[in-house]
């Protein structure tokens, strides 16, 4: 049965947010600038989008000293509270990669090796509010892959350092940390400037600027994925309850005026009731002028026949965030494959993920988990092969195969590099 739309935003359409400006075509303008003038184009550049031009963008060591004593005990409890949770999970994923070697015969050694990043940049964002939690997602899980340099950038917020995302990207063992925003930020650390170092990998969030600045900026650094303006989806049976429906979708359409923000259920009731409780709800939410916005233009309800076209509907969004909100909540498992992180029953969210349990709330977004997962250590690991043949027979077996393999392809110096170790180990004479 085709689903029962009760409400529709621009979201389905768009694969998600539709910018409203030329995102591309600012960003590749910045970078040109960034490529030819370095710092001169980075000042300037922040200066224009964030009005912040300091004498220098790295903060000394005295000056994150300075800045963390400014910041509320709680929030720096909470903020190792936090770390700590990432750590552990984290370092439990970094455990489950092993190196290995497999001796395919005798005296044929095969292995794999994960080898950290030698050099990572760290984008935290922070254009509306200071999104401390990504430096524990960025830095922090940097530092657990093993990778021995960090350098991290947030923006200033209307002009000043945001103290406490300074504290988490120290505590969560940042080198360097850089007040810079945007696409000057993503730019300096991918081509380098005279003040900012290149870096061979850059990871982290960010609005549709960082998304299509990181886009731009592949194939000069690597990048983790791309981790645009977020999104929510929740699948919901007859049993959900529609209050927490409703605040649980507009806890992320706070982030942005342009946040799809999807209720899936086979309940109109269910439905219905959630939507009341959006209305009802919104006017009292400090941050109801991102959160409406985004509800107006990207809030979607659908109402389906059955569970099963629910969650074949919410595998056609390949939202960032899916909260299932069921009787059945595991069973979500089994029935779906594209999300970045899904949340099982009413006693967690997707606030959970974004700011406390540990998983990495750095997800991928505008149906990209359609090809990827998000962030997490394996990203800032190389995985590299190695082999070693210390069998004279072998060797002589595979230089056989390799010449006849590579005379199949027509790769005749291949195939001499196989003939000559056939010939050599078998005590014949080679005659190139
Ligand atoms: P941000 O740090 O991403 O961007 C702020 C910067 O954008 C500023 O420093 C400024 O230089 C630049 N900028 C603003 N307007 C510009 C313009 N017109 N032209 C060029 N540059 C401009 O912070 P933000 O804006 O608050 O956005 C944070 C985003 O991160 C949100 O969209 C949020 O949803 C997203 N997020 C995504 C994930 C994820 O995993 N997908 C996680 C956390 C946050």
């Amino acid at each position: 049965m085709a689903p029962n739309y009760l409400k529709t935003g621009e979201a389905k359409a768009s694969h998600g947010t539709v910018p409203t400006v030329d995102v591309e075509g600012i960003v590749k303008g910045v970078i040109a600038d960034i490529r030819s003038d370095g710092d001169s184009a980075v000042r300037r550049y922040s200066e224009k989008f964030d009005k912040w031009s300091p004498e220098n963008f790295k903060l000394s060591k005295q000056q994150i000293q300075d800045t963390i004593a400014t910041v509320d005990k709680q929030i720096i409890t909470d903020i190792h509270k936090v770390q700590a949770n990432v750590r552990k999970f984290a370092q439990a994923q970094r455990d489950s990669l092993k190196d290995f070697e497999i001796e395919m015969e005798p005296g044929v050694v095969l292995g794999h090796r994960n080898n950290p990043i030698e050099k990572v940049g760290a984008y935290i964002p922070g254009g509306r509010y200071p999104l401390l939690a990504s430096a524990h997602m960025t830095i922090l899980t940097a530092k657990v892959a093993g990778c021995p340099h960090v350098i991290a950038c947030t923006p200033p917020i209307n002009g000043i350092i945001p103290n406490a995302t300074v504290a988490a990207m120290h505590y969560a063992g940042a080198d360097e940390i850089y007040i810079l925003g945007g696409v000057q930020a993503v730019a300096a650390m991918a081509v380098g400037t005279e003040t900012v170092p290149k870096v061979g990998f850059l990871a982290g969030p960010g609005n549709p600027f960082v998304a299509e600045a990181k886009k731009q900026l592949f194939g000069d650094i690597g990048i983790d994925l791309l981790a645009g303006a977020t999104e929510i989806l929740i699948v919901a049976d007859e049993s959900a309850d529609p209050y927490v429906v409703a605040t649980d979708l507009l806890s992320q359409a706070e982030h942005g005026p342009d946040t799809p923000a999807i209720l899936i259920t086979n309940s109109e009731d269910v439905a219905k009731k959630s939507m009341a409780f959006v209305e009802e709800l919104l006017p009292n939410l400090p941050t109801n002028a991102l959160a409406g916005t985004s509800w107006k233009d990207y809030g979607e309800v659908a109402v389906v026949g059955d569970m099963d076209e629910a969650y074949a509907l919410a595998d056609e969004y390949a939202s960032e965030h899916v909260q299932i909100l069921t009787r059945e909540p595991r069973e979500a498992l089994e029935k779906m494959t594209n999300y970045g992180a899904i949340f099982l029953g009413e006693g967690t969210c997707v606030s959970y993920g974004d700011k406390c349990i540990g998983t990495n709330h750095v997800l991928p977004t505008r149906k990209n988990a359609i090809h990827t997962g998000g962030l997490w250590v394996g990203k800032y690991l190389r995985t590299v092969t190695y082999q070693e043949v210390t069998s004279q027979k072998a060797s002589a077996e595979l230089g056989r195969l390799c010449g006849r393999a590579a005379r199949a392809e027509f790769f005749e110096g291949h195939a001499r590099s196989g003939d000559l170790r056939a010939h050599k180990y078998e005590n014949d004479s080679y005659d190139w």
